[in-house]
This record gives structure tokens, sequence and C-alpha cells, in this order.
């Protein structure tokens, strides 16, 4: 009898009590485990992580003080200054991811001792404080443009153009012209940079900066090359003596021959402040004409380009990927 009942006491331990209590167990477990998911997910909205990219280290070259400024802030200024405010909202997107790449990228090639990039834009990127672009828009757009931007870099958080997994030299300029050029026509050097090729857009001849030109007097012509070629000599009844010898594939000026004297394109661009290589001379009277084409050095992303193609329907990828070729667009955090 006596052995019946720790039967029937073993039982009751394995069929009712122990999954009761482990039943217990696993209740108070699986109440756990949605409350520390949701702590993650308060975690990662409030604390964004951008591993090592969360701040950087600019130089302002005016004081020459390096500022320690939050990357996403960095950029609102930056995409600000670079981009005007009224372009299309996914040019806009289009210029916060590029500045954010060209950002790393010069993170990863250090050109400066102490900061990360400087507020030139000739040398690393345009930059503007928040009170100094908010002043210069008209009183009753100041919020709404600053949101506009602020909307631009947040709604493209992290994300930066990368080639074979690694962030590009995202080049960028004002007009193209209609076709981009190669860096190697610019700057010299091989084509380190195969994303880098001539792509054409439509629609930029709709934007001021599309035409330009330059009139000098012969004199005032010859002034400006003698600062860098003192025996500079041209007949300028001889056409022989003043003409474009050479074009680059993308249509842009390579040489020009100035009497005794034979330039590169990007040259008579600084001599004469061309705002671009694709120009061409025309002899009026006593004076020379430069009509130019596009404005800056016509490498990478054309800003009027991004924001014809935003008007033509295309997303910021796709601006992106019409610019650089063979890229993709990748979390900052996955380099
Ligand atoms: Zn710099």
């Amino acid at each position: 009898m006596k052995k019946v009942f720790i039967y029937f006491f073993i039982f009751l331990l394995i069929f009712f009590l122990l999954p009761a209590f482990l039943t217990k167990r696993n209740w108070e477990v699986s109440a756990k485990v949605p409350e520390n998911i949701d702590e993650e997910k308060v975690n990662e909205k409030e604390v964004y992580d951008y591993k090592n990219y969360g701040t950087i280290k600019l130089l302002h070259e005016a004081t020459n003080e390096v500022e320690e400024v939050d990357l996403d802030t960095y950029l609102c200024n930056v995409v600000s200054a670079e981009m005007p405010v009224d372009f299309e909202l996914e040019a806009l997107k289009a210029q916060a991811i590029v500045a954010r790449t060209y950002t790393i990228y010069k993170i990863q090639n250090k050109k400066h001792e102490n900061a990360d990039v400087c507020d030139n834009s000739s040398c690393c990127q345009a930059w503007i404080s928040k009170e100094d672009r908010l002043a210069r828009w008209d009183e009753d757009k100041r919020q709404s443009n600053w949101e506009k931007i602020e909307k631009c870099v947040n709604e493209t958080k992290e994300k930066i153009i990368t080639y074979e997994g690694k962030p590009i030299n995202a080049f960028f300029h004002s007009n193209s012209g209609g076709t981009t050029e190669l860096p190697v026509n610019v700057w010299g050097g091989g084509s380190q940079y195969p994303y880098l090729q001539i792509v054409e857009t439509a629609g930029e001849d709709g934007y001021t900066q599309y035409q330009s030109e330059v009139v000098l007097s012969q004199d005032e012509l010859i002034e400006k090359l003698k600062t860098k070629y003192q025996d500079i000599t041209i007949d300028f009844n001889n056409n022989e003596d003043l003409k474009i010898l050479e074009y680059t594939d993308s249509g842009r000026v390579k040489t020009v021959k100035f009497g005794n004297h034979e330039i590169s394109g990007t040259e008579v661009r600084t001599l004469f402040e061309l705002k671009s290589t694709n120009f061409e001379i025309i002899k009026e009277d006593k004076n020379i004409k430069f009509t130019v084409k596009g404005y800056g050095h016509g490498v990478g992303m054309s800003q009027t380009g991004a924001d014809s193609l935003a008007k033509q329907g295309k997303n910021y990828e796709e601006i992106i990927k019409h610019f650089y070729v063979g890229v993709e667009i990748s979390e900052v955090n996955s380099i």
C-alpha cells in the first residue's frame, strides 16, 4: 500500500508538477524576450551607431580651428552649401550620399594632418554654418528649406557609394555640359577610378550654369598669357596661330595653340577663368571670345544633371548609378 502511494506520488510529479514548473520557467523566459527586443529597438533609434564615423574632425580654414562635429549635422551643412535647396528631393538625396561617401573616402585617404576634411570647396567640400545658411534664405522659407535638407540626409542615413566594397572617390561638379569627363584628362595620372567614365545626361542645357562666355581684348589675352609664358607672341592675323589643336573623348579642349606655345585645356581654363574646358574660341574684331559649356571639372556627378534626371522621374539610386558606373549603394557600417 505504501509502495502504491510512492508510485502515485512519482506519477504526480512527472505528469503534473514538473510540466507545470517547466511551463512557468518557459513563460518567464518568453515574457522576458520581447522586453529585451523592445529595449534594443529603442536604443537603435535613439543612439544611431555609425561605428567609426559618428563624428568627424572638420578644419575651418579661415580660423585654422579643428571642430569635432556629428557626421550627419556636417552633411546638412555641406549639402546646403553645395546644392541649391530648390533642386529636386532625389537630387538632394543623391548629393547627401555623394557628400557622405566623399567624407568617408577622405577619412580613409587623409589630406590634412589633424583633420578629416576642411571647409574649402576647392580642397575638400563646401561647408556653411546653419546660421549663415538660414540668413541667406528668405525668412519665410528658412524653416522649410532646412527641414528639406535634413530630410535628405536623414532618409539616406548611413548610405554610401561603394565600388568592389570600398567607398568611391565621389567627385562631383556643377554642370557637365551634357557629357562628363575622365579624371585623367583633368588631373593626369592613370585610370585608377573605373567607375568614373564618360556619361551623357539630357536636360543640362536648361540651367544657367550650362552656358557662359569670357571676352578678352588681344592685349588682355597676351597679358594673361605672359603671367606664365613671358616669351609669348601671337600673330592674330594668322588663323594657325590661335586655334584648338586637340579635343578629349568627351569633347573638351585638350590642347590650344597660342602662337609659339601649346597650352593644355585645363591651364587655359585657369588662366582665363573659364567655367570649364568645354569651350570654343571665336575671333571678333580685336577681341577673343571663349564660349563655354558646363561648369566645373566635369568628373563624376553633375549636380544640374542630377536635378534634371530627378525631374525625369529618376530616384537617388538611379541618379548615382548613372554618374558612377558599376557602383553599389552600401551601408557605411558594412565596409
Ligand atoms: Zn581640404
